[in-house]
């Protein structure tokens, strides 16, 4: 813990994240014994804690449970000595290394070597009848709020793995499922598409996108169904509905970063090809928050890896450094 307010404690490697990329870059230094601490940030454990099931993580022949993995990861990351700090860190200045870092709780870090992992986030339409029913009908999170849904018609926007994965969960609770895509071609896996097509509580409308989330205000905010327009023909069609679950990609959770780092389009940290250095030294992004093209949990998972070895590298050579002046 630091000892006085304000007072910066130095760390070998600072990790913000856990995902399957913070998670791994702690394993790995960890092992490394650069004895890092990783900070949670608001949603432990990332994109996955809101997921149900994984059958593509390799090494488990049965289907096994998004939160469990992540919870395995920590452990694992745990009883290796990694630190494990319940805070979001809120600022970072990487004008000089080492980098440093505030949290909310008012803690101070220095950092030699920091691995960014903060992942990403669910993307919103932007309708503003989309504000105003988030949390009374509108969601991003199937797992989250499906159960709330039993026996009650709803619609997924999208067209992407989420969209698809969260309409086949859905199928567990609601009367109907309504996946909407602004074009004719879905772009998730075709393996999800096939089990898609062949649920018999999915429809699908092509080639529409949401124009109003329609509902009521009074007695109790509620969706009652969404307006969609065709995409081609302007034309506008109404869907009854009592859930809206948006699933329409995810952006990069890179705020912190903006002025200091270059980022990419779409607001992805920018890295080196093949690695996971940014422009600062000692400073690496691993997993979907410079990830815009694989977005796995397994490529997350190996970034974080590189990353890991990467600081492990860069300090020894530090330590290496610091050894020969002192024999000066
Ligand atoms: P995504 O692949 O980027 O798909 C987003 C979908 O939303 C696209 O179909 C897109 O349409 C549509 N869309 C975007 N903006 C829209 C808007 N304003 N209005 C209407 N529709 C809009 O995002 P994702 O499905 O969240 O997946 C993100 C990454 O995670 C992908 O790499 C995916 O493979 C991965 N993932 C993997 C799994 C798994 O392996 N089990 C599960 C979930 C996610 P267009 O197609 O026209 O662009």
């Amino acid at each position: 813990m630091n000892s006085a307010p304000n007072q910066a404690r130095l760390l070998q490697c600072a990790i913000i994240g856990t995902g399957p990329a913070g998670w791994t870059a702690a394993i790995y230094a960890a092992r490394g014994l650069l004895n890092p601490v990783i900070f949670t940030g608001p949603q432990s454990g990332g994109q996955l804690t809101i997921t149900t099931d994984v059958e593509n993580y390799p090494g488990f022949a049965q289907v096994i449970q998004g939160p469990w993995l992540m919870d395995q990861m920590r452990s694992q990351a745990e009883h290796v000595g990694t630190e494990v700090i319940e805070d979001i860190v809120t600022k970072v200045d990487l004008s000089r290394r080492p980098y440093r870092l505030e949290t909310d709780q008012g803690l101070v870090f220095k950092a030699n070597t920091l691995i960014i992992a903060t992942g990403a986030q669910a993307k919103w339409l932007g309708l503003e009848s989309e504000t105003r029913f988030k949390g009374f009908g509108v969601s991003a999170c199937a797992t989250c709020d499906g159960f709330f849904y039993r026996g009650k018609p709803v619609v997924v926007i999208g067209g992407g793995n989420t969209a698809v994965e969260e309409a086949l969960y859905l199928t567990k609770f609601a009367s109907t499922v309504t996946l909407v895509h602004r074009r004719d071609q879905l772009r998730a896996e075709p393996i999800l598409v096939e089990r898609l097509k062949h649920d018999p509580k999915i429809n699908i409308v092509w080639n529409h996108t949401p124009e109003e989330i329609l509902g009521d205000t009074e007695p109790v905010p509620g969706v009652t169904g969404i307006r969609l327009r065709h995409t081609q023909t302007g034309e506008l069609m109404s869907l009854k509905a009592d859930g809206v679950f948006v699933a329409i990609g995810h952006a990069p959770a890179s705020q912190l970063f903006t002025d200091q780092l270059p980022l990419k389009e779409g607001g992805y940290i920018k890295v080196s090809p093949g690695t996971p250095k940014t422009r600062k030294k000692g400073v690496f992004a691993a997993g979907d928050v410079s990830d815009d093209v694989y977005r796995q949990a397994v490529t997350a998972a190996g970034m974080g890896c590189q990353a890991a070895l990467d600081a492990i590298r860069l300090c020894a050579e530090d330590a290496h450094s610091a050894a020969k002046k002192a024999q000066k």
